[in-house]
């Protein structure tokens, strides 16, 4: 996934009366192989944000370690609900560790 289809997948935008809120779909996993998604708010801009302002916090929020991680051996930006670990992906856990998901 590239960061256009990571932001198209895990951020909304809502205009809401108290501003424009950026959701983050977040991943869980109460049961093996069974994901739950949930939107959180990560952040709070004003009602008149230039499309600009959204993107630069868009890319904060790309960056911001608490809602997506690099892995190391792709490279590839996850959501943290799709990381095996702090330092690579469920993917990769699965094809070079033999990880079984
Ligand atoms: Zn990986």
């Amino acid at each position: 996934m590239n960061d256009k289809e990571i932001i198209s997948e895990f951020i909304q935008l809502k205009q809401e009366n108290d501003g424009l809120h950026i959701l983050v779909r977040g991943i869980s996993w109460p049961h093996p192989h069974e994901p739950v998604s949930s939107w959180t708010v990560a952040s709070v801009l004003p009602q008149i944000s230039s499309s600009q302002e959204v993107d630069v916090k868009i890319q904060k929020i790309l960056d911001n370690k608490q809602y997506f991680q690099i892995c190391q051996e792709c490279g590839q930006r996850n959501p943290r609900g799709w990381m095996h670990n702090h330092v690579i992906c469920q993917g990769c856990a699965e094809k070079n560790h033999g990880v079984v998901y």
